[in-house]
Protein backbone atom coordinates (compact mmCIF):
# COMPACT_ATOMS: atom_id res chain seq x y z
CA UNK A 1 0.00 0.00 0.00
CA UNK A 2 1.00 3.50 -0.88
CA UNK A 3 -0.11 6.51 1.22
CA UNK A 4 0.31 10.29 0.84
CA UNK A 5 1.07 12.89 3.57
CA UNK A 6 2.09 16.33 4.27
CA UNK A 7 4.48 15.24 7.09
CA UNK A 8 4.98 12.20 8.67
CA UNK A 9 6.75 11.98 12.24
CA UNK A 10 8.80 8.74 13.25
CA UNK A 11 7.79 7.99 16.93
CA UNK A 12 5.19 8.78 19.46
CA UNK A 13 6.89 9.64 22.77
CA UNK A 14 6.70 13.37 23.83
CA UNK A 15 8.85 15.00 20.77
CA UNK A 16 7.33 12.92 18.44
CA UNK A 17 3.71 14.18 19.85
CA UNK A 18 4.50 17.65 19.98
CA UNK A 19 5.72 17.69 17.04
CA UNK A 20 2.72 16.40 15.23
CA UNK A 21 0.49 18.52 17.12
CA UNK A 22 2.14 21.53 15.93
CA UNK A 23 2.67 20.44 12.61
CA UNK A 24 -1.15 20.00 12.88
CA UNK A 25 -1.73 23.43 14.33
CA UNK A 26 -0.04 24.91 11.05
CA UNK A 27 -2.59 23.04 8.81
CA UNK A 28 -0.12 19.81 7.84
CA UNK A 29 -1.96 16.56 7.14
CA UNK A 30 0.30 14.61 9.96
CA UNK A 31 0.77 11.48 10.23
CA UNK A 32 3.08 9.36 13.40
CA UNK A 33 4.26 5.83 12.91
CA UNK A 34 5.06 4.50 16.34
CA UNK A 35 5.90 0.41 16.76
CA UNK A 36 4.17 0.69 19.84
CA UNK A 37 1.04 2.24 21.25
CA UNK A 38 1.83 6.07 21.99
CA UNK A 39 1.68 5.77 25.36
CA UNK A 40 3.71 3.00 26.44
CA UNK A 41 6.56 4.73 24.50
CA UNK A 42 9.79 5.33 27.06
CA UNK A 43 8.86 9.16 27.51
CA UNK A 44 5.91 7.52 30.00
CA UNK A 45 9.09 6.42 32.16
CA UNK A 46 10.03 9.36 32.97
CA UNK A 47 9.56 10.14 36.52
CA UNK A 48 11.25 13.09 38.13
CA UNK A 49 10.00 16.07 36.07
CA UNK A 50 10.61 19.00 34.11
CA UNK A 51 13.17 22.06 34.46
CA UNK A 52 11.60 25.58 33.15
CA UNK A 53 12.92 29.04 35.69
CA UNK A 54 9.41 30.37 36.47
CA UNK A 55 9.24 31.62 39.43
CA UNK A 56 10.24 35.65 40.55
CA UNK A 57 13.47 34.50 42.30
CA UNK A 58 14.69 32.68 39.40
CA UNK A 59 15.92 33.60 35.51
CA UNK A 60 16.80 31.64 32.36
CA UNK A 61 19.89 32.97 32.42
CA UNK A 62 20.37 30.99 35.82
CA UNK A 63 18.73 27.77 33.83
CA UNK A 64 20.92 28.33 31.12
CA UNK A 65 24.19 28.71 32.97
CA UNK A 66 23.36 25.33 34.61
CA UNK A 67 22.62 23.38 31.66
CA UNK A 68 25.82 25.06 30.02
CA UNK A 69 28.47 23.97 33.15
CA UNK A 70 26.60 20.36 33.43
CA UNK A 71 27.34 20.19 29.40
CA UNK A 72 30.90 20.36 30.12
CA UNK A 73 31.05 23.04 28.13
CA UNK A 74 30.34 21.21 25.17
CA UNK A 75 26.71 22.45 24.86
CA UNK A 76 25.85 24.86 21.98
CA UNK A 77 25.20 28.11 23.85
CA UNK A 78 22.40 29.47 21.36
CA UNK A 79 20.38 26.40 21.52
CA UNK A 80 20.50 26.03 25.32
CA UNK A 81 19.14 30.03 25.74
CA UNK A 82 16.60 28.72 23.18
CA UNK A 83 15.58 26.06 25.00
CA UNK A 84 15.55 27.87 28.50
CA UNK A 85 13.92 31.09 27.34
CA UNK A 86 10.90 28.70 25.68
CA UNK A 87 10.93 26.61 28.68
CA UNK A 88 8.02 28.42 31.20
CA UNK A 89 5.80 29.36 28.08
CA UNK A 90 6.12 25.13 26.89
CA UNK A 91 5.12 24.35 31.09
CA UNK A 92 2.48 26.60 31.11
CA UNK A 93 0.69 25.26 28.08
CA UNK A 94 0.99 22.32 29.17
CA UNK A 95 -0.67 23.14 32.15
CA UNK A 96 -4.06 24.01 30.72
CA UNK A 97 -4.01 21.46 28.38
CA UNK A 98 -4.75 19.45 31.24
CA UNK A 99 -1.52 17.96 33.23
CA UNK A 100 -1.94 18.05 37.40
CA UNK A 101 1.63 19.48 38.44
CA UNK A 102 2.52 19.71 42.44
CA UNK A 103 1.19 22.87 43.62
CA UNK A 104 3.18 23.97 46.14
CA UNK A 105 1.08 24.99 49.55
CA UNK A 106 0.56 28.61 49.02
CA UNK A 107 -1.38 26.81 45.26
CA UNK A 108 1.04 27.73 42.96
CA UNK A 109 3.08 25.25 41.02
CA UNK A 110 5.99 23.82 43.33
CA UNK A 111 9.25 22.28 42.84
CA UNK A 112 11.96 20.31 43.37
CA UNK A 113 14.99 20.11 43.66
CA UNK A 114 17.40 18.17 41.00
CA UNK A 115 21.09 17.48 40.41
CA UNK A 116 23.84 20.44 39.04
CA UNK A 117 20.67 22.89 39.37
CA UNK A 118 21.25 26.05 41.44
CA UNK A 119 17.74 26.53 42.81
CA UNK A 120 15.00 24.15 42.79
CA UNK A 121 13.06 24.54 39.05
CA UNK A 122 11.79 20.92 38.35
CA UNK A 123 8.46 20.89 37.60
CA UNK A 124 6.78 17.49 38.59
CA UNK A 125 3.01 15.42 38.83
CA UNK A 126 4.73 12.93 41.97
CA UNK A 127 7.20 10.62 40.04
CA UNK A 128 5.52 9.62 37.42
CA UNK A 129 5.54 12.66 35.22
CA UNK A 130 6.59 11.41 31.84
CA UNK A 131 3.49 9.72 31.71
CA UNK A 132 1.12 12.56 32.92
CA UNK A 133 2.60 14.65 29.92
CA UNK A 134 2.29 11.72 27.51
CA UNK A 135 -1.18 11.16 27.94
CA UNK A 136 -2.42 14.51 27.89
CA UNK A 137 -0.57 14.92 24.88
CA UNK A 138 -2.07 11.77 23.15
CA UNK A 139 -5.79 13.25 23.78
CA UNK A 140 -4.47 16.54 21.29
CA UNK A 141 -3.08 14.68 19.10
CA UNK A 142 -6.12 12.66 18.51
CA UNK A 143 -7.86 16.26 19.44
CA UNK A 144 -6.43 17.59 16.25
CA UNK A 145 -6.79 14.77 13.85
CA UNK A 146 -3.43 13.12 13.83
CA UNK A 147 -3.09 9.66 11.84
CA UNK A 148 -1.38 7.42 13.93
CA UNK A 149 -0.14 4.14 12.08
CA UNK A 150 0.05 2.56 15.58
CA UNK A 151 2.45 -1.15 16.01
CA UNK A 152 3.53 0.28 12.36
CA UNK A 153 8.09 -0.74 12.00
CA UNK A 154 9.67 1.84 9.96
CA UNK A 155 12.94 -0.06 8.16
CA UNK A 156 13.78 2.76 6.21
CA UNK A 157 13.75 6.65 4.65
CA UNK A 158 12.47 7.25 1.50
CA UNK A 159 15.18 9.47 0.07
CA UNK A 160 14.65 11.44 -3.37
CA UNK A 161 17.19 13.14 -5.23
CA UNK A 162 18.40 13.24 -2.15
CA UNK A 163 15.50 14.77 -0.07
CA UNK A 164 13.29 12.95 2.36
CA UNK A 165 9.87 11.84 1.26
CA UNK A 166 8.88 9.59 3.44
CA UNK A 167 9.53 5.74 4.66
CA UNK A 168 8.91 2.11 4.11
CA UNK A 169 6.79 0.67 7.10
CA UNK A 170 5.91 -2.96 8.28
CA UNK A 171 2.75 -3.38 9.61
CA UNK A 172 3.00 -5.38 12.49
CA UNK A 173 0.05 -6.82 12.90
CA UNK A 174 -0.24 -8.21 8.87
CA UNK A 175 3.36 -8.52 8.19
CA UNK A 176 2.24 -6.00 5.33
CA UNK A 177 5.34 -3.52 4.37
CA UNK A 178 3.99 -0.05 2.96
CA UNK A 179 5.22 3.15 1.17
CA UNK A 180 4.37 6.34 3.94
CA UNK A 181 5.27 8.97 1.47
CA UNK A 182 5.36 12.81 2.47
CA UNK A 183 7.12 16.45 2.06
CA UNK A 184 8.93 16.35 5.36
CA UNK A 185 10.06 13.59 7.97
CA UNK A 186 10.36 14.34 11.75
CA UNK A 187 12.17 11.85 13.38
CA UNK A 188 11.30 11.42 17.13
CA UNK A 189 12.07 7.79 17.50
CA UNK A 190 13.80 8.28 21.29
CA UNK A 191 17.11 6.68 22.64
CA UNK A 192 19.28 3.60 22.42
CA UNK A 193 19.55 2.78 25.71
CA UNK A 194 19.42 -1.17 24.70
CA UNK A 195 22.62 -0.77 23.48
CA UNK A 196 24.03 -1.26 27.09
CA UNK A 197 23.48 -3.61 29.62
CA UNK A 198 22.22 -3.07 32.17
CA UNK A 199 20.03 0.56 31.23
CA UNK A 200 17.31 2.34 32.90
CA UNK A 201 15.89 1.94 29.27
CA UNK A 202 12.77 0.66 27.99
CA UNK A 203 13.40 -2.75 25.81
CA UNK A 204 12.30 -0.35 22.56
CA UNK A 205 14.72 1.79 22.65
CA UNK A 206 16.98 0.76 20.06
CA UNK A 207 18.36 3.34 18.59
CA UNK A 208 16.44 2.86 15.42
CA UNK A 209 16.06 6.59 13.92
CA UNK A 210 19.61 7.31 15.08
CA UNK A 211 20.62 4.26 12.08
CA UNK A 212 17.58 5.14 9.53
CA UNK A 213 18.96 9.16 9.75
CA UNK A 214 22.68 7.93 9.63
CA UNK A 215 21.86 5.70 7.14
CA UNK A 216 19.83 8.69 5.00
CA UNK A 217 23.16 10.98 4.99
CA UNK A 218 22.34 12.74 8.15
CA UNK A 219 25.77 13.26 10.54
CA UNK A 220 25.56 11.97 14.27
CA UNK A 221 26.76 14.32 16.63
CA UNK A 222 28.81 14.04 20.14
CA UNK A 223 27.92 10.18 19.99
CA UNK A 224 30.66 9.62 22.60
CA UNK A 225 28.45 11.07 25.44
CA UNK A 226 26.79 8.44 26.79
CA UNK A 227 25.24 9.03 30.10
CA UNK A 228 25.22 6.91 33.33
CA UNK A 229 22.71 7.42 35.94
CA UNK A 230 23.84 7.23 39.81
CA UNK A 231 21.31 5.79 41.37
CA UNK A 232 19.75 2.08 39.30
CA UNK A 233 18.18 -0.34 41.49
CA UNK A 234 20.88 -2.90 41.76
CA UNK A 235 20.23 -6.15 39.86
CA UNK A 236 17.71 -5.26 37.62
CA UNK A 237 19.38 -1.57 36.57
CA UNK A 238 15.73 0.23 36.82
CA UNK A 239 15.60 4.07 37.55
CA UNK A 240 15.59 5.40 40.87
CA UNK A 241 14.63 8.78 40.21
CA UNK A 242 16.88 11.81 41.16
CA UNK A 243 14.27 13.24 42.68
CA UNK A 244 14.95 11.21 45.67
CA UNK A 245 18.12 12.77 45.95
CA UNK A 246 15.90 16.06 45.19
CA UNK A 247 13.38 15.34 47.98
CA UNK A 248 16.86 15.20 50.37
CA UNK A 249 17.91 11.41 50.24
CA UNK A 250 21.94 10.11 50.92
CA UNK A 251 24.21 8.24 49.33
CA UNK A 252 26.15 6.06 52.10
CA UNK A 253 28.78 3.70 51.35
CA UNK A 254 29.82 0.64 53.67
CA UNK A 255 30.67 2.76 56.41
CA UNK A 256 27.85 4.78 56.73
CA UNK A 257 29.54 7.92 55.22
CA UNK A 258 27.67 10.57 52.92
CA UNK A 259 30.77 10.20 50.72
CA UNK A 260 29.47 13.00 48.69
CA UNK A 261 31.55 15.48 50.89
CA UNK A 262 34.16 14.38 49.06
CA UNK A 263 34.04 15.07 45.90
CA UNK A 264 30.97 17.19 45.63
CA UNK A 265 31.25 19.35 49.13
CA UNK A 266 28.44 22.23 47.91
CA UNK A 267 26.22 20.43 46.26
CA UNK A 268 26.74 16.96 47.70
CA UNK A 269 24.01 14.12 46.07
CA UNK A 270 23.05 17.00 44.04
CA UNK A 271 26.26 16.94 42.15
CA UNK A 272 25.89 16.29 38.27
CA UNK A 273 25.30 12.79 36.92
CA UNK A 274 28.89 12.61 35.72
CA UNK A 275 30.28 13.55 38.90
CA UNK A 276 28.02 11.51 41.20
CA UNK A 277 28.45 8.41 38.89
CA UNK A 278 32.40 8.59 38.67
CA UNK A 279 32.26 9.24 42.78
CA UNK A 280 29.78 5.63 43.33
CA UNK A 281 32.23 4.23 41.05
CA UNK A 282 35.54 5.15 42.88
CA UNK A 283 33.72 4.35 46.83
CA UNK A 284 32.87 0.76 45.46
CA UNK A 285 36.87 0.66 43.63
CA UNK A 286 38.21 1.62 47.03
CA UNK A 287 36.25 -1.21 48.73
CA UNK A 288 33.54 0.75 50.30
CA UNK A 289 30.99 -0.71 48.10
CA UNK A 290 28.14 -3.35 49.17
CA UNK A 291 28.30 -5.76 47.17
CA UNK A 292 29.74 -3.36 44.05
CA UNK A 293 26.34 -0.87 45.26
CA UNK A 294 26.27 1.91 47.28
CA UNK A 295 23.42 2.94 49.29
CA UNK A 296 20.26 5.15 48.66
CA UNK A 297 18.82 6.50 51.92
CA UNK A 298 15.17 7.95 52.21
CA UNK A 299 14.01 7.07 55.87
CA UNK A 300 14.86 10.10 57.38
CA UNK A 301 12.21 11.78 54.81
CA UNK A 302 9.67 10.06 56.73
CA UNK A 303 6.47 7.81 55.23
CA UNK A 304 4.79 11.05 54.32
CA UNK A 305 6.95 12.19 51.70
CA UNK A 306 8.07 8.70 50.23
CA UNK A 307 4.61 7.61 49.40
CA UNK A 308 3.21 11.52 48.30
CA UNK A 309 6.03 12.10 46.30
CA UNK A 310 7.94 9.04 45.06
CA UNK A 311 5.11 6.11 45.75
CA UNK A 312 6.54 4.12 42.25
CA UNK A 313 10.36 3.80 43.56
CA UNK A 314 8.68 2.77 46.51
CA UNK A 315 6.88 0.03 44.90
CA UNK A 316 9.71 -0.68 42.58
CA UNK A 317 12.24 -1.53 45.51
CA UNK A 318 9.00 -3.34 47.49
CA UNK A 319 8.37 -5.80 44.06
CA UNK A 320 12.06 -6.01 43.08
CA UNK A 321 14.47 -6.42 46.12
CA UNK A 322 12.08 -6.42 48.76
CA UNK A 323 13.01 -3.46 50.32
CA UNK A 324 10.67 -1.21 51.96
CA UNK A 325 12.58 2.23 51.74
CA UNK A 326 10.66 3.97 54.43
CA UNK A 327 12.58 1.35 56.86
CA UNK A 328 16.03 0.46 55.03
CA UNK A 329 18.18 2.04 52.44
CA UNK A 330 18.32 0.66 48.54
CA UNK A 331 21.48 -0.56 46.46
CA UNK A 332 22.14 1.83 43.86
CA UNK A 333 24.87 1.51 41.41
CA UNK A 334 25.46 4.07 38.19
CA UNK A 335 23.61 2.63 35.02
CA UNK A 336 23.51 3.73 31.39
CA UNK A 337 20.35 6.46 31.23
CA UNK A 338 20.85 8.46 28.18
CA UNK A 339 22.68 9.23 24.99
CA UNK A 340 23.62 13.44 24.84
CA UNK A 341 24.72 12.63 21.27
CA UNK A 342 22.30 12.14 18.46
CA UNK A 343 21.57 13.28 14.55
CA UNK A 344 22.69 17.28 14.16
CA UNK A 345 20.43 19.49 14.09
CA UNK A 346 19.72 23.01 14.26
CA UNK A 347 17.28 24.95 16.63
CA UNK A 348 14.61 24.15 14.42
CA UNK A 349 15.19 20.41 14.34
CA UNK A 350 16.52 20.85 10.65
CA UNK A 351 19.33 18.10 9.72
CA UNK A 352 21.45 18.94 6.86
CA UNK A 353 19.33 16.68 4.81
CA UNK A 354 16.31 18.71 3.18
CA UNK A 355 13.38 17.51 4.69
CA UNK A 356 14.49 15.70 7.46
CA UNK A 357 14.06 16.80 10.84
CA UNK A 358 14.89 15.28 14.41
CA UNK A 359 13.66 15.99 17.87
CA UNK A 360 13.81 14.58 21.28
CA UNK A 361 16.76 11.92 22.78
CA UNK A 362 17.57 11.16 19.15
CA UNK A 363 18.72 14.57 18.24
CA UNK A 364 21.57 16.33 19.27
CA UNK A 365 20.72 20.21 19.58
CA UNK A 366 23.23 20.64 21.25
CA UNK A 367 21.86 21.03 24.63
CA UNK A 368 23.42 18.84 26.41
CA UNK A 369 26.98 18.75 25.82
CA UNK A 370 29.16 16.25 27.67
CA UNK A 371 26.16 15.63 30.54
CA UNK A 372 22.77 16.22 30.62
CA UNK A 373 21.04 17.89 33.51
CA UNK A 374 18.29 15.56 35.02
CA UNK A 375 14.71 17.18 33.90
CA UNK A 376 15.92 18.66 30.96
CA UNK A 377 15.55 16.02 28.76
CA UNK A 378 11.79 16.58 29.01
CA UNK A 379 12.34 19.96 28.38
CA UNK A 380 14.63 19.27 25.24
CA UNK A 381 11.49 17.49 23.84
CA UNK A 382 8.68 19.87 23.95
CA UNK A 383 11.03 22.32 22.77
CA UNK A 384 12.35 21.10 20.23
CA UNK A 385 9.74 18.79 19.29
CA UNK A 386 7.28 21.81 19.30
CA UNK A 387 9.62 24.19 16.84
CA UNK A 388 10.58 21.41 14.27
CA UNK A 389 6.90 20.39 13.78
CA UNK A 390 6.01 23.86 12.87
CA UNK A 391 9.30 24.57 10.64
CA UNK A 392 8.29 21.23 8.82
CA UNK A 393 4.63 21.76 8.24
CA UNK A 394 6.24 25.18 6.61
CA UNK A 395 8.61 23.23 4.55
CA UNK A 396 5.99 20.85 3.14
CA UNK A 397 3.68 24.19 2.44
CA UNK A 398 6.60 24.62 -0.34
CA UNK A 399 7.47 21.09 -1.38
CA UNK A 400 5.71 19.26 -4.39
CA UNK A 401 4.14 15.79 -3.09
CA UNK A 402 6.44 12.52 -3.83
CA UNK A 403 6.01 10.59 -6.73
CA UNK A 404 8.32 7.84 -6.48
CA UNK A 405 9.50 5.07 -3.70
CA UNK A 406 7.90 1.77 -5.37
CA UNK A 407 11.59 0.66 -5.92
CA UNK A 408 12.17 1.25 -1.90
CA UNK A 409 9.50 -0.75 -1.21
CA UNK A 410 10.22 -3.56 -3.39
CA UNK A 411 13.79 -3.28 -1.82
CA UNK A 412 13.23 -3.49 1.67
CA UNK A 413 10.59 -6.77 0.88
CA UNK A 414 13.43 -8.40 -1.36
CA UNK A 415 15.70 -7.35 2.08
CA UNK A 416 13.50 -8.80 4.74
CA UNK A 417 12.52 -12.28 2.21
CA UNK A 418 16.27 -12.58 2.50
CA UNK A 419 16.43 -12.07 6.14
CA UNK A 420 13.47 -14.12 6.92
CA UNK A 421 14.78 -17.42 4.19
CA UNK A 422 18.41 -17.32 5.95
CA UNK A 423 19.14 -21.39 7.23
CA UNK A 424 19.61 -21.95 11.09
CA UNK A 425 23.22 -21.37 12.28
CA UNK A 426 22.74 -22.19 16.04
CA UNK A 427 23.32 -18.37 16.58
CA UNK A 428 20.81 -16.39 17.94
CA UNK A 429 20.04 -12.31 17.56
CA UNK A 430 19.61 -12.24 21.21
CA UNK A 431 22.53 -14.06 22.42
CA UNK A 432 24.24 -11.78 20.00
CA UNK A 433 22.59 -8.27 21.50
CA UNK A 434 23.41 -9.35 24.97
CA UNK A 435 27.20 -10.00 23.66
CA UNK A 436 27.23 -6.65 22.37
CA UNK A 437 25.28 -4.90 25.55
CA UNK A 438 27.49 -6.45 28.07
CA UNK A 439 30.43 -5.49 25.59
CA UNK A 440 29.69 -1.90 25.62
CA UNK A 441 28.72 -1.97 29.57
CA UNK A 442 32.48 -3.32 29.84
CA UNK A 443 34.75 -1.21 27.25
CA UNK A 444 32.63 2.06 26.16
CA UNK A 445 30.96 2.49 29.75
CA UNK A 446 31.28 5.18 32.69
CA UNK A 447 35.53 4.40 32.32
CA UNK A 448 37.17 4.27 29.16
CA UNK A 449 40.71 3.78 27.83
CA UNK A 450 42.71 3.59 24.42
CA UNK A 451 43.19 -0.23 24.60
CA UNK A 452 39.72 -1.00 25.73
CA UNK A 453 37.80 1.02 23.09
CA UNK A 454 40.45 -0.44 20.44
CA UNK A 455 39.21 -3.92 21.44
CA UNK A 456 35.52 -2.57 21.68
CA UNK A 457 35.65 -1.59 17.67
CA UNK A 458 37.44 -5.05 17.04
CA UNK A 459 34.59 -6.48 18.53
CA UNK A 460 32.15 -4.48 16.44
CA UNK A 461 34.26 -5.78 13.90
CA UNK A 462 32.97 -9.35 14.37
CA UNK A 463 29.56 -8.73 15.06
CA UNK A 464 28.38 -7.25 12.24
CA UNK A 465 30.16 -9.59 10.27
CA UNK A 466 28.14 -12.51 12.35
CA UNK A 467 24.88 -10.36 12.51
CA UNK A 468 25.03 -11.03 8.57
CA UNK A 469 24.02 -14.25 8.91
CA UNK A 470 21.82 -14.92 11.76
CA UNK A 471 18.78 -16.03 10.72
CA UNK A 472 15.13 -15.09 12.23
CA UNK A 473 13.70 -17.64 14.73
CA UNK A 474 9.93 -17.00 13.39
CA UNK A 475 9.12 -17.17 9.67
CA UNK A 476 5.33 -16.27 10.44
CA UNK A 477 3.90 -12.91 9.36
CA UNK A 478 1.47 -11.97 12.47
CA UNK A 479 3.64 -9.78 15.01
CA UNK A 480 6.93 -11.57 13.90
CA UNK A 481 8.48 -9.70 16.98
CA UNK A 482 11.70 -12.10 16.07
CA UNK A 483 12.20 -9.88 12.92
CA UNK A 484 11.81 -6.47 14.86
CA UNK A 485 14.72 -7.73 17.30
CA UNK A 486 16.61 -9.00 14.32
CA UNK A 487 16.31 -5.17 12.43
CA UNK A 488 16.50 -3.26 16.08
CA UNK A 489 19.91 -5.32 16.71
CA UNK A 490 21.00 -3.95 12.90
CA UNK A 491 20.36 -0.45 14.25
CA UNK A 492 22.14 -0.72 17.62
CA UNK A 493 25.34 -2.13 15.89
CA UNK A 494 25.43 0.71 13.74
CA UNK A 495 24.83 3.21 17.07
CA UNK A 496 27.80 1.24 18.56
CA UNK A 497 30.34 1.76 16.03
CA UNK A 498 29.51 5.46 16.35
CA UNK A 499 30.11 5.60 19.95
CA UNK A 500 32.79 3.53 19.65
CA UNK A 501 34.70 6.14 17.39
CA UNK A 502 33.82 8.96 18.71
CA UNK A 503 34.92 7.81 21.66
CA UNK A 504 38.35 6.84 20.56
CA UNK A 505 38.95 10.14 18.84
CA UNK A 506 38.00 12.24 21.53
CA UNK A 507 41.31 12.18 23.75
CA UNK A 508 40.35 13.83 27.00
CA UNK A 509 38.11 14.02 29.76
CA UNK A 510 34.83 16.03 29.49
CA UNK A 511 31.18 15.26 31.08
CA UNK A 512 30.60 11.86 31.06
CA UNK A 513 33.04 10.65 28.45
CA UNK A 514 35.82 9.84 31.11
CA UNK A 515 39.14 8.59 29.48
CA UNK A 516 41.58 7.45 32.15
CA UNK A 517 44.50 7.78 29.25
CA UNK A 518 43.35 11.49 29.03
CA UNK A 519 42.03 12.45 32.38
CA UNK A 520 41.58 16.22 32.13
CA UNK A 521 39.44 18.27 30.08
CA UNK A 522 41.74 20.09 27.16
CA UNK A 523 39.81 23.00 25.78
CA UNK A 524 42.67 23.86 23.62
CA UNK A 525 42.12 20.89 21.62
CA UNK A 526 38.44 19.62 22.32
CA UNK A 527 35.84 22.26 23.00
CA UNK A 528 34.15 21.19 19.29
CA UNK A 529 31.91 19.09 18.45
CA UNK A 530 32.84 15.07 16.78
CA UNK A 531 30.25 14.59 13.84
CA UNK A 532 30.42 11.22 11.69
CA UNK A 533 28.88 10.54 8.30
CA UNK A 534 27.82 7.47 7.00
CA UNK A 535 29.55 6.27 3.81
CA UNK A 536 27.76 2.65 3.53
CA UNK A 537 30.06 -0.08 4.25
CA UNK A 538 32.99 1.85 4.55
CA UNK A 539 34.22 3.87 7.51
CA UNK A 540 32.52 6.66 8.26
CA UNK A 541 33.54 10.40 7.42
CA UNK A 542 34.97 12.41 10.60
CA UNK A 543 34.66 15.83 10.58
CA UNK A 544 34.31 18.44 13.72
CA UNK A 545 32.65 21.91 14.29
CA UNK A 546 33.47 24.73 17.12
CA UNK A 547 31.14 24.69 20.06
CA UNK A 548 28.72 27.57 20.14
CA UNK A 549 29.57 30.09 23.06
CA UNK A 550 27.44 33.19 23.53
CA UNK A 551 28.50 34.13 27.08
CA UNK A 552 29.48 31.84 29.16
CA UNK A 553 33.58 30.67 28.78
CA UNK A 554 34.32 27.59 30.08
CA UNK A 555 35.66 27.56 33.49
CA UNK A 556 36.59 24.76 36.37
CA UNK A 557 33.77 23.12 36.98
CA UNK A 558 33.23 21.90 40.48
CA UNK A 559 29.92 21.53 42.16
C1 LIG B 1 13.40 5.45 33.28
C2 LIG B 1 13.63 6.82 32.73
C3 LIG B 1 13.31 7.95 33.47
C4 LIG B 1 13.52 9.23 32.97
N1 LIG B 1 13.17 10.32 33.72
C5 LIG B 1 13.33 11.56 33.21
C6 LIG B 1 12.89 12.72 33.93
O1 LIG B 1 12.34 12.63 35.03
N2 LIG B 1 13.07 13.94 33.38
C7 LIG B 1 13.66 14.09 32.14
O2 LIG B 1 13.78 15.22 31.68
N3 LIG B 1 14.05 13.00 31.43
C8 LIG B 1 13.89 11.76 31.93
N4 LIG B 1 14.29 10.67 31.18
C9 LIG B 1 14.73 10.87 29.79
C10 LIG B 1 13.51 11.13 28.91
O3 LIG B 1 12.40 10.45 29.42
C11 LIG B 1 13.72 10.69 27.47
O4 LIG B 1 14.94 11.16 26.98
C12 LIG B 1 12.59 11.23 26.59
O5 LIG B 1 11.33 10.92 27.15
C13 LIG B 1 12.69 10.71 25.19
O6 LIG B 1 11.53 11.10 24.49
P1 LIG B 1 11.43 10.93 22.94
O7 LIG B 1 10.13 11.51 22.52
O8 LIG B 1 12.66 11.44 22.30
O9 LIG B 1 11.43 9.34 22.70
P2 LIG B 1 10.55 8.15 23.30
O10 LIG B 1 9.60 8.57 24.33
O11 LIG B 1 11.52 7.07 23.64
O12 LIG B 1 9.69 7.69 22.03
C14 LIG B 1 10.26 7.05 20.92
C15 LIG B 1 9.17 6.71 19.94
O13 LIG B 1 9.75 6.25 18.73
C16 LIG B 1 9.05 5.12 18.25
N5 LIG B 1 9.97 4.32 17.43
C17 LIG B 1 11.28 4.05 17.67
N6 LIG B 1 11.78 3.29 16.67
C18 LIG B 1 10.77 3.08 15.78
C19 LIG B 1 10.66 2.37 14.56
N7 LIG B 1 11.67 1.69 14.02
N8 LIG B 1 9.45 2.36 13.93
C20 LIG B 1 8.39 3.00 14.46
N9 LIG B 1 8.45 3.70 15.63
C21 LIG B 1 9.62 3.73 16.27
C22 LIG B 1 8.58 4.42 19.50
O14 LIG B 1 7.45 3.62 19.21
C23 LIG B 1 8.22 5.62 20.41
O15 LIG B 1 6.90 6.02 20.15
C24 LIG B 1 14.07 9.38 31.68
C25 LIG B 1 14.38 8.26 30.91
C26 LIG B 1 14.18 7.00 31.44
C27 LIG B 1 14.57 5.82 30.60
Amino acid sequence: MITDHDVIVLGAGLAGMRAALEAARAGADVAIVTKVHPIRSHSSAAQGGINAAIGETDSWESHAFDTVKGSDYLADQDAVEVMCQEAPRDIIEFEHMGVIFYRAPDGRLGTRAFGGASQARTYFVGDITGQALLVTLYDQILKAGVKVYEEWYATALHMEDGECRGLVALEMVTGELHLLRSKAVIVGAGGLGRLYEPSTNALICTGDGYALAYRAGAPLMDMEMVQYHPTTLAGSGFLMTEAARGEGAYLLNSLGERFMKRYAPNKMELAARDVTSRAEATEIAEGRGIDGNVLLDLRHLGPDVILRKLPQIHEMALDYLSIDMIEDPVPVRPGMHYQMGGIKTDVDGATVVPGLYAAGEVACVSVHGGNRLGANSLLDTIVFGRRSGKVAADYAKNTPASTGGEVLLRNEQERLRELLSRPYTGETNAGLRLELAMMMDKLVGLYRDEAGLREALDKLEGFKKRYQTIAVGDKGRVFNQALTFSLELGYLLDCGETIIRSAIVRTESRGAHTRTDFPERNDAEWLKHILLTCRGEEEPELSYIPVTITRWQPEVRTY
